[in-house]
């Protein structure tokens, strides 16, 4: 039975909004989910959906086991085509409760990075937030079980990873959340990006090491750096 509740349905609409207000997609590109609280179940993007104009009514309640849309399910719309990937990454996510919420975009640093390097590296310490560098996934077809399976294994221990020659996913803890971890993943690309180029001029772009994102994740706890960054929207 579909456990979302229309405030759920709203809540993703508004990020899809948001995505697409970004810039991170164009045209039908990119989708989202939220998994329910019992895991058992994600609600997700219609498959060929414009992002910034989704009817909640569209979106699409799947069980997460076996990926059969619920049965109530009135509207003709089908679940995006990842809804392979949103659910084997939910399943391999399943130890880490929080994150309940996925976003994939075609966002442009991100894209291109992923056709060069194998690993987004720590050149910003926002990479913390990440748990450390970002993986880059194999190449695979769209909504292929492979890609799905590429993503999951390349999130090991991480909230983000970019899919080669195709684009990024970010993981959060609700629907605004995972886009706002889009949206620094794709600044984060462009950093370096842009380190890469001054670097033409001459030298390297320093990289942070573990030791270093550890300390950052140690002062986001002992300044509750969450909770004010919450406190001020
Ligand atoms: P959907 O429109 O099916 O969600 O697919 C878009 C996409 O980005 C495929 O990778
Ligand atoms: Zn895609």
């Amino acid at each position: 039975m579909d456990p979302f509740t229309s405030q759920d349905r709203a809540a993703l609409c508004e990020a899809a909004q948001a995505v697409s207000e970004s810039g991170l997609v164009v045209g039908s590109a990119g989708n989202l989910s939220v998994r329910s609280g019992d895991g058992a179940h994600l609600l997700i993007t219609p498959m060929g959906a414009r992002l910034p104009a989704i009817d909640p009514d569209d979106l699409v309640c799947v069980a997460i086991a076996d990926g059969a849309v619920d049965p109530g399910h009135a509207r003709t719309s089908r679940p995006s085509s990842e809804t392979p990937l949103h659910r084997a990454v939910y399943a391999a996510a399943g130890g880490r409760a929080d994150l309940t919420a996925i976003v994939h975009t075609h966002s442009t640093f991100a894209t291109a990075l992923s056709a060069v390097v194998a690993e987004l590296p720590a050149v910003h310490y926002v990479a913390s937030a990440f748990g450390g560098p970002v993986r880059v996934a194999p190449y695979a077809t769209y909504g292929s079980d492979d890609l799905a399976a590429g993503v999951a294994a390349a999130l090991e221990g991480r909230s983000a990873a970019l899919m080669a020659n195709h684009g990024a996913v970010a993981l959060g803890t609700s629907a605004a959340h995972a886009v706002e971890q889009a949206q620094q993943l794709e600044w984060w690309a462009s950093v370096y990006w842009h380190a890469r180029v001054f670097a033409g001029a001459g030298g390297e772009p320093a990289i942070l090491s573990d030791a270093q994102l550890a300390d950052v994740a140690e002062q986001h706890r002992a300044l509750r750096y969450s909770a004010a960054a919450t406190d001020t929207k």
